[in-house]
């Protein structure tokens, strides 16, 4: 009998390893490693994954598996080795990393069921329980709630008159519709026809129907296109003319749309240039990460779209990916457009079972293209020809729960498997990879101008204190006031936008903009409510809030954060007679209503757009023509080094949705900050300037790209116990780690409490560290076997936030 070797679904340390069990003979053909089975696991039966198939185990009395989950396997070989790399890069346990790869609609859930024991009647139990049990029955955890009975379940349970079972439900069904297809051929469907008498009028119209569309087709359809009865098909159906049956259909979230098909475009000089090197990597099936930096609308999708055309003509596939707020219908449609049905989608928007679906199409190889959010990287693909990450510099390509893997390293990771490319394109690159480029890691491509050569939109910088100091209060300068106002008049529209994230608040001086910085980490002190205190979530230096500004001496120093409703109301009152869209996590909580929201702005049924920065992606229309930024410094003071640059790339890419078409495009950035550079570069859209500001800072305080990071998180209900033991593991760090490093802490969390635990963290800065990894596999081993101390350690390698 052969043997597999299963990761079990526990996420545990104990079980972060292959268990060995047999696999019955009649199950062999099916069970392969990157198939689901379902295992006995101590009392229970729980899924887990075949990883390998071997003649030989090291231990006697195996169990033998119950029964497989799939009929193919779902992980591929190269996703299975995949799970390996994830394991050793992100610190995670295997399972998770192999969940991670599937579609929600895969990972398992367990049911509770009571069932009798074997050798046990009906009738040995207590009368209470009868009803329950007859004929075989099985009785559902929920069930046995509801009914109250579950006290004389326990009883007879102890009794061994009942067993608990766990079954491993799917949880989503196949979607099945039923359909209805001729049994005889066109030429003898005729003569059945002939033979009908005149009264079957309604019978000989179906036949007649099929001798024309000699295909399946859903019932419900034919019922309604030719308004018959279910009873004529059923007479149909009875005489062995036609027959109904139960046909698996996909939910295609885009089926009932029409995609106008597009050609690729002949391209300009400067995108020549650039797609050259990238399809010269397709034809020699070579692995290689280019950088196309160009500014918004300098033609990257169209260099995206022929190098995908290229790599399907290969025979290949493709991925790209877009972050999930620029996951809009218009992005959908160019790669629709041109590839048609030969494209998959994948985001958050779908129902699991829709995902489940798009997923199916991909594992079964019938689309060639997908195209989706950051979990997008893991589709079941086996022959990639390149993978495309869109927007490369944004957060959401990081994923902040267990594994916590970079959609980009993933990317590069299995394009060297395959042998083909990554291409990462952005007006506004992370600094990461533009330190990257410029070193000649990647190969930097460049698209210099806008494709229809249109001047970028003309970007004021309006100094609120300034406006403070003439005696206005309002959230609105008098420039944008006026602005907006005249938009109104020339029937044009507008973008409000709200710089908003995360919830962290700021101090800052409203007649001086000076905002409270620590003086340890060049970051900015966030204010704590509780006891009017500011603190540094680095370093841990804490503060009163003063009364009066530091530099000007002013009263006016308070902290920050405005929301979206607060915006709204004041825009009522200044400007009642303009319409309002507002959009925000509120208002777009809903499946579609984010769709709906700007399809209505589209529509013109609204003057001003107002959001937070999900408004500040994908939006192509043409009659915006103004674009205000209420307060380009809320993000700029977050305790994070990478604020400035999150800054930069926001307010770069808020212009950039002006005057993207005929009419000419301006933008107001309100500001308490002029003076910073990355408001004032934003206003002049230099990145290049920017960068070489920005890696002189990151340089001076040690941050990525010059240093690595790694976080490590500790919490426990004791405040004191989370402390100490984090002033463990620090003392244990610097015992493993070289000089050169930089380990910060214990310090308390940005978030420094949550449920109820008290979080400390360490944060170790890095250039080269063979030991790091042994080090923080050791503490977690320590910690993760421990689970009785209360105590839960994780650890971050490369975090993108540092909460
Ligand atoms: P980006 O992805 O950099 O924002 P796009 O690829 O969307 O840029 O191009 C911007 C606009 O220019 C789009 O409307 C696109 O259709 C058009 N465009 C791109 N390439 C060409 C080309 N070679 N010829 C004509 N129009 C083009
Ligand atoms: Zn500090
Ligand atoms: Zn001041």
């Amino acid at each position: 009998m052969k043997i597999a070797s299963v990761i079990v679904d526990v996420p545990a340390k104990q079980t972060d390893k292959t268990f060995d069990y047999l696999i019955p003979e009649q199950w062999s053909d099916i069970i392969q490693p990157g198939t689901r089975v379902v295992i006995p696991f101590g009392p229970r039966n729980i899924q887990g994954f075949v990883t390998e198939i071997k003649s030989e185990s090291d231990f006697n009395n195996l169990k033998a598996i119950i029964e497989p989950m799939d009929l193919e396997p779902v992980l591929n070989h190269e996703l299975l080795n995949l799970g390996d790399w994830l394991t050793e890069h992100t610190l995670c346990f295997k399972i998770s990393a192999y969940q991670v790869m599937l579609p929600a609609a895969l990972k398992a859930k367990y049911e509770k069921k009571i069932k009798i024991s074997s050798g046990a009647a009906v009738n040995d139990l207590a009368p209470i329980l009868h009803p329950f049990f007859q004929k075989g029955r099985t009785l559902s955890w929920d069930e046995a709630l509801q009914f109250g009975i579950v006290p004389a379940l326990k009883k007879e349970t102890e009794n061994g008159l009942l067993e608990v079972h766990y079954e491993v439900k799917e949880r989503i069904k196949k979607k099945k519709l039923k359909f209805v297809r001729p049994l005889l051929s066109a030429a003898e469907l005729t003569a059945e026809i002939a033979k009908m008498t005149g009264r079957q009028v309604k019978q000989k119209e179906v036949l007649t129907y099929f001798v024309l569309y000699h295909e399946p087709v859903e019932l419900k359809k034919l019922l309604s296109d030719l308004s018959i009865s279910a009873s004529t098909v059923k007479s149909l159906v009875e005489k062995k003319i036609l027959i109904e049956e139960d046909m698996e259909v996909y939910r295609d979230p885009y089926l009932n749309r029409t995609f106008e098909r597009t050609k690729p475009l002949p391209l300009s000089e400067a995108q020549k240039a650039a797609i050259s090197p990238i399809l010269h990597s397709i034809e020699k099936g070579e692995h290689e990460v280019f950088l196309l930096y160009g500014v918004t609308g300098s033609g990257k999708t169209e260099i995206y779209l022929q190098s995908i055309q290229n790599v399907i003509e290969k025979g290949q596939e493709a991925i790209v990916l877009v972050p999930e707020i620029s996951l809009t219908p218009q992005m959908v449609n160019r790669f629709k457009g041109r590839f048609g049905d030969l494209v998959a989608v994948l985001h958050s928007g779908l129902s699991a079972g829709e995902k489940y679906d798009e997923w199916r199409k991909i594992h079964r190889g019938e689309v060639k293209v997908v195209v989706g959010a950051r979990s997008a990287i893991f589709a079941p693909f086996e022959n990639l020809g390149i993978i495309i990450i869109d927007e490369e510099h944004e957060t959401s390509y990081k994923q902040e729960e267990m594994p916590r893997y970079h959609a980009r390293d993933v990317a590069i990771e299995r394009a060297r498997n395959y042998n083909c490319s990554v291409v990462l394109g952005s007006a506004t690159p992370s600094l990461e990879s533009f330190a990257r480029a410029q070193k000649k890691v990647y190969h930097l491509l460049t698209l210099p101008t806008r494709m229809n050569n249109q001047a970028l939109p003309s970007v004021e910088i309006i100094d609120m204190r300034e406006e403070l100091r003439e005696g206005n209060r309002s959230m609105f300068s008098r420039k944008l006031f006026e602005k907006l106002k005249e938009r109104i008049e020339r029937q044009e529209q507008s973008v409000l936008f709200l710089n908003k994230r995360g919830h962290s608040s700021f101090v800052m001086c409203r007649d001086c903009g000076y905002v409270m910085n620590c003086p340890n980490c060049d970051i900015s002190l966030t204010y704590h409510r509780a006891g009017g205190q500011m603190k540094c979530h680095y370093c841990g230096y804490e503060s009163l809030v003063p009364k009066r500004c530091p530099e000007c001496s002013s009263e006016y120093i308070r902290y920050f954060g405005t929301g979206t409703q607060k915006v709204e109301d004041e825009l009522g009152k200044i400007l009642p007679e303009a319409r309002v869209i507002r959009m925000d996590v509120d208002t777009t909580g809903r499946k579609g209503s984010h769709e709906r929201l700007l399809k209505e702005f589209q529509e013109g049924k609204a003057d001003i757009l107002l959001g937070t920065q999900m408004i500040a992606k994908g939006l192509d229309f043409p009659n915006i023509t103004l674009v205000g930024v209420l307060s380009a410094d809320t993000m700029l003071h977050l305790p994070d080094f990478r604020s400035s640059e999150k800054t930069f790339q926001l307010l770069t890419q808020v212009s950039g949705r002006a005057g993207r078409h005929e009419l000419p495009g301006e933008v107001i950035i309100q500001t308490y900050s002029p003076e910073h550079y990355s408001v004032e570069l934003a206003g002049t859209q230099d990145y290049d300037l920017f960068y070489n500001r920005e890696m002189m800072v990151r340089k001076t305080h040690r941050y990525p790209p010059f240093y690595y990071l790694s976080l490590i998180t500790v919490s426990h209900e004791e405040l004191l116990k989370a402390v100490k033991e984090t002033e463990k593991i620090v003392a244990f760090i610097r015992s493993q780690l070289s000089n050169e490093t930089v380990i910060l802490g214990p310090s308390a969390s940005p978030i420094p409490r949550i449920n109820n635990r008290y979080r400390y963290q360490c944060l170790i800065k890095y250039k080269r560290e063979p030991n790091l990894i042994r080090t923080l596999k050791t503490i977690l081993d320590q910690y993760q076997k421990d689970t009785k101390s209360g105590l839960q350690v994780s650890i971050d390698v490369n975090p993108f936030i540092l909460m």
